[in-house]
C-alpha cells in the first residue's frame, strides 16, 4: 500500500485534476492506494475569508460564497461526464447550501469561533475530495471515497488538533484491512474530537493526514504530490537558483518544514520517521521529475548545508535587566507565562552573562506576549530589577540546516560574513546544541538578499553574480556595456562570474531589471525609462537590496560623485572613472576611503589615472607591500601628449586641439585638459594613494597657455584665443625645436611636493620618444632606487577606458 496526497494547485481545476487522475491510474496498476486530496487551490483561504466576513456582518461574504460555489460547479461541469454531471451537481449543490447556511448563522449571532471555524473549512477538503472519487469512479471500478473524519480521532484543540494516536490507527487499520478497493479517496485535512466535533490538523494539514495513514497502515511509501518538483534548496519563488535536494533526511526536512520550507507540514516527518516510510515530495505537473526523497540516512554527496529556509513576520522579544544575573528561575518564568498564553516560541537565545534573554515569536503574538510577561514580572518591574519587555517587529528568521554540519567548522563563519557582506545585519542567533541548524534573525526586508547570498554561498560556490548599475552611457559608458555584454559568458565559464547590469541611466531616464538588462536593446528600453534623479536612482538601487551590488559612476558630473557616500554606507561598491571624488578635499577623500573599509565595499578608480593602464593597481601593490614611494615623473594626459606630438610648423595649435577634442581625447571642455587641471588632479590621486596628504592647492601648475585663455569664459571663448594666440603657441615649439627637444606635459612628485609643467626633453629621456596619446608613469621607490618602475601604453580613448572600468568590476568580483 502506497499513500498519496495532492495540495491544493494540484486540484485546482478540472485540468490539474486530469493530471492528478492519470497519475493515480497509472499507480493503482501497481499496488492498491490511498489518495489524500486538499481543498481546490485558495479555497480555504475563500472559506476563512467568508466566515470572517459574516462574523463581521458584512454582506461581502455573500459573494465570497458564490465564487466558491462557482468554483466548486465549474469543475464538476468541466470533469465529470455528461450522464452523471447532474446527480454530482446536485451533491455538491446540497453540500453548499449546507455552507451557506451556516455562513449565515455566522452572520446572524456574528461569532465565529474556532470550532465553527473548522466546521467551515472542512467543506474544502470535503468537497474536492467528493469530487475528484466522482471523476475517479469513471476510470476505476473499485475505488471509493471515505470521509477522514471517521478515522482521524483528536481532542478539541480547535484549528490544530492534536491526533489521538492510538484510537486513530486502529480506525485506519480496520477500514483499509476489510477494504477490497484499489483506490481509496480521502480528505486531507479534516478529522473529529471524541464528540464527534469536526477539527482540523492546521493550515497545510492535508500533508499530515496522508502521513497519518501512511504510519497507521505501514505504506510503502508516502507522496506528496504539489506544484514544485521537491524540497529545494531553498523557496523557489524567493531563490531563482535553488534546485531540488535529491535526498534529504527526516530530521533535515523536519528542520527545513520548521522553518518555513512549506513545502512539507512540519508534523508530517513524526509519523512517517517512526515506521521508517521514505518520502518522496513530487510534482503533479512534472511527474517525471525526480524530485526528494525523504529517508532515514542520506547519501552524502553534496556539501554539508542541505537547505536554507525562512520565517516572515517574526518579533523579537527581548527580557533584559542586571537583576537577572545568577538568579534562578527568570527564564522558566518568562517561558511558562508565554505558555500560558499558547505563544509558540520560535527561537531563543540567551548570553552567557544571563543579563538578558531573547526569544523570537510570531508577530501577532507579540503584543500579548509583552502583555503577559510584564504581568508576569510586575514586581521586578517595580522595582527596576529588570525593564518592561522590549518588542521588535518586522523581522525574520533565516535558517542554514544540514545534518553533517556539525562536522564541518566553519559553517557559521561562512554564513555571517556572507550576510555582513552584503549589509545584513543579524539581530539575534540560535544555534542547537545538534548543530544541525544556524539560525539568524534578520529585517524582513532583507530576507531576498539573505537568501540569494546564502544560496550563493552554500550552493553556488562556483557561481559569482555581479549586479551593476550603471550611471552615465555616453562613449565610454556605451563601449563598456557592449564589452560586457560580449564577455558575459566567457566571465561564467572561465572566471565563474556571472555579471548582470541591473540598472543603466543617462542624465534624464533610467531603466531596472532584477533578471539583467538585455544589453541588445537598453538603449530602446531608456527612451521610456523612468525619470532619473540622484535620489530616485539610489532609491531603487537599495530597494532591490540585491547582494553584491556595484554603482559605476561613468559621468564626469561632480553631484554623481557627491553620492558615493550614500552607496557605500549601503555596502554598495562603487567604481569610477569619474575624477571628482578622488580629487577633491582630502578630508572627502578621506572619508570615502574610510566608508569603504567600514562597510566593506570596495571604492575603485583604476581609470582615473592613464584610461585602462594598470598604474593605481601597481602603485597600490608596492605600498601594500610596504614599499615606499620616493618619487614619480609621469605624462599623464593623453589629450595634451596627443596635442604636443601633432603641433607642428604645418599644424596651428589650434587645428591641433580642435582634433583632439572631435577624436574623444579630451574632456568635453577642453580646458580642463589644456589648463594642466586634469593632470594636476592626476598626480593629486597618484600622491594621495602614495599615502600623502594632499589638496589639489598643493599641487604647483606652471601654465604654458597665454593669461587671455586661462580667462577665457566659455569653450568658444577660449578657442578663439588659442587662434588669436598663435605666435605664443609657436615660440614655445621653437624654442624646443631648436633644442631637439620634445614638449611633454610633465607631472612630478617628489617627496612629498608635486607639480606639473610644460618641459622640453632632449633624446636621451625616457619620455622623447612617447607616441600619440600614450601616458608614461615612472615610479621610483626605496626597491626601485635608480632604474624605476615604468608603465607605459595608450592612456586615454573610451576603449581603453571602458576595459580598465572592466578590469576594476572583475577585480572586485574575484576578491
Ligand atoms: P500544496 O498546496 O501542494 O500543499 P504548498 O503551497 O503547501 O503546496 O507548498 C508548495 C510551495 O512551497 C511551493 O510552491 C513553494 O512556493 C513553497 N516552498 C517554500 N520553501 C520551499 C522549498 N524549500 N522547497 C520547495 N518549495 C518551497
Ligand atoms: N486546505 C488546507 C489549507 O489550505 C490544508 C492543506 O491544503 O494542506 O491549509
Ligand atoms: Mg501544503
Amino acid at each position: 500500500m502506497k499513500v498519496l496526497k495532492f495540495g491544493g494547485t494540484s486540484v485546482a481545476n478540472a485540468e490539474n485534476i486530469s493530471k492528478v487522475i492519470e497519475i493515480l491510474i497509472s499507480e493503482s496498476k501497481k499496488q492498491n492506494i490511498a489518495v489524500v486530496v486538499s481543498a481546490l487551490g485558495g479555497i480555504t483561504d475563500e472559506l476563512i475569508k467568508a466566515g470572517t466576513f459574516a462574523s463581521l456582518k458584512d454582506e461581502t461574504y455573500i459573494t465570497t460564497f458564490d465564487h466558491i460555489k462557482a468554483r466548486h460547479l465549474e469543475t464538476v461541469k468541466l470533469l465529470i461526464s455528461i450522464a452523471r454531471a447532474k446527480d454530482v451537481s446536485k451533491n455538491v449543490e446540497a453540500k453548499l447550501e449546507e455552507l451557506k447556511n451556516l455562513l449565515h448563522g455566522i452572520f446572524l449571532i456574528n461569532e465565529f469561533s474556532n470550532k465553527t471555524r473548522d466546521k467551515i473549512l472542512s467543506f474544502g477538503e470535503l468537497l474536492s475530495s467528493y469530487i475528484i472519487s466522482e471523476k475517479l469512479k469513471d476510470k476505476i471500478k473499485l475505488s471509493e471515497l471515505k470521509d477522514s473524519r471517521e478515522l482521524i480521532v483528536t481532542d478539541s484543540t480547535h484549528t490544530k488538533a492534536i491526533v489521538n494516536t492510538k484510537l486513530t490507527n486502529k480506525n485506519i487499520a480496520s477500514y483499509f484491512n476489510s477494504n477490497k478497493a484499489k483506490v481509496i479517496i480521502l480528505p486531507g485535512f479534516v478529522s473529529r474530537n471524541e464528540h464527534g466535533d469536526t477539527t482540523t490538523l492546521g493550515r497545510g494539514g492535508s500533508d499530515y493526514t496522508a502521513a497519518i495513514i501512511a504510519s497507521a497502515l505501514k505504506a510503502s511509501d508516502l507522496e506528496i504530490w504539489t506544484d514544485v518538483s521537491g524540497m529545494f534548496t531553498a523557496n523557489p519563488k524567493l531563490v531563482k537558483q535553488a534546485f531540488p535536494i535529491e535526498e534529504i533526511s527526516y530530521q533535515e526536512a523536519m528542520e527545513l518544514s520548521h522553518f518555513g520550507a512549506k513545502v512539507l507540514y512540519p508534523p508530517t516527518v513524526q509519523p512517517a520517521l517512526q515506521k521508517n516510510i521514505p518520502i518522496y515530495i513530487k510534482n503533479t505537473f512534472e511527474p517525471k521529475a525526480k524530485g526528494t526523497l525523504i529517508k532515514k540516512k542520506t547519501s552524502n554527496t553534496n556539501g554539508p548545508v542541505k537547505g536554507i529556509s525562512h520565517i516572515e513576520n517574526i518579533a523579537l522579544l527581548t527580557l533584559e535587566g542586571n537583576g537577572m544575573i545568577g538568579v534562578p528561575g527568570f527564564s522558566k518564568r518568562l517561558f511558562s507565562a508565554l505558555s500560558i498564553a499558547e505563544i509558540n516560541v520560535v527561537l531563543i537565545t540567551q548570553a552567557s552573562s544571563e543579563h538578558s534573554i531573547c526569544v523570537g515569536v510570531y508577530s501577532n503574538d507579540a503584543q500579548h506576549a509583552k502583555k503577559m510577561v510584564d504581568e508576569e514580572f510586575a514586581y521586578e518591574l517595580s522595582l527596576k530589577k529588570i525593564k518592561p519587555l522590549l518588542v521588535e517587529d518586522q523581522l525574520a528568521v533565516v535558517a542554514v540546516v544540514g545534518d553533517n554540519m556539525k562536522n564541518h567548522q566553519g559553517i557559521s563563519g561562512r554564513m555571517f560574513k556572507s550576510l555582513g557582506q552584503n549589509n545584513v545585519n543579524v539581530r539575534a542567533i540560535a544555534q542547537g546544541a545538534s548543530e544541525r541548524n544556524i539560525s539568524a534573525v534578520i529585517a524582513h526586508k532583507d530576507i531576498k538578499k539573505a537568501l540569494t547570498t546564502l544560496h550563493n554561498r552554500f550552493f553556488e560556490k562556483q557561481v559569482k553574480t555581479l549586479n551593476l548599475f550603471i550611471v552615465g552611457v555616453g562613449n565610454v559608458g556605451q563601449i563598456l556595456i557592449n564589452q560586457i555584454k560580449q564577455q558575459q559568458d566567457y566571465l561564467v565559464k572561465n572566471l565563474l562570474l556571472n555579471i548582470k547590469v541591473i540598472g543603466i541611466s543617462n542624465s534624464k531616464k533610467m531603466i531596472f531589471n532584477e533578471d539583467g538588462i538585455d544589453l541588445s536593446s537598453w538603449n530602446t528600453l531608456i527612451k521610456k525609462g523612468k525619470t532619473r534623479t540622484h535620489d530616485t536612482f539610489f532609491k531603487e538601487v537599495t530597494d532591490l537590496n540585491l547582494s553584491n551590488s556595484i554603482f559605476i559612476d561613468v559621468t564626469a558630473n561632480e553631484e554623481v560623485a557627491k553620492t558615493y557616500k550614500d552607496y557605500l554606507k549601503e555596502s554598495i561598491s562603487v567604481i569610477a572613472c569619474n575624477k571628482i571624488a578622488c580629487s577633491s578635499k582630502y578630508s572627502d577623500y578621506q572619508e570615502l576611503k574610510e566608508l569603504s573599509r567600514k562597510y566593506n565595499a570596495s571604492l575603485l578608480f583604476e581609470t582615473n589615472v592613464g584610461a585602462g593602464l594598470p598604474i593605481i593597481y601597481t602603485l597600490n601593490n608596492l605600498v601594500n607591500s610596504g614599499d615606499k614611494i620616493t618619487s614619480i615623473q609621469a605624462v599623464l594626459s593623453g589629450s595634451l601628449n596627443f596635442v604636443f606630438n601633432n603641433f607642428n610648423e604645418n599644424n596651428s595649435f589650434y587645428d591641433v586641439v580642435k582634433q583632439a577634442q572631435a577624436e574623444g581625447y579630451t574632456e568635453p571642455d577642453p580646458r580642463i585638459d589644456l589648463s594642466g587641471v586634469d593632470v594636476a588632479r592626476k598626480i593629486l590621486i597618484l600622491a594621495r594613494e602614495a599615502g600623502f596628504k594632499m589638496d589639489l592647492k598643493d599641487i604647483k601648475n606652471e601654465s604654458f597657455l597665454p593669461k587671455e585663455s586661462l580667462k577665457a569664459k566659455s569653450v568658444a571663448e577660449f578657442y578663439k584665443t588659442l587662434e588669436k594666440q598663435a605666435s605664443h603657441f609657436e615660440t614655445i615649439y621653437n624654442k624646443a625645436q631648436n633644442k631637439n627637444c620634445q614638449l611633454k606635459y610633465v607631472a612630478e612628485f617628489n617627496n612629498g611636493k608635486a607639480k606639473v609643467s610644460l618641459k622640453e626633453v632632449d633624446k636621451d629621456h625616457p619620455f622623447y620618444n612617447l607616441e600619440g596619446k600614450d601616458n608614461i608613469v615612472l615610479f621610483f621607490t626605496e626597491r626601485y632606487p635608480e632604474q624605476p618602475l615604468i608603465i607605459k601604453g595608450a592612456g586615454a580613448g573610451a576603449e581603453v577606458t571602458a576595459s580598465g572600468l572592466f578590469a576594476d568590476i572583475i577585480t572586485l568580483g574575484r576578491n
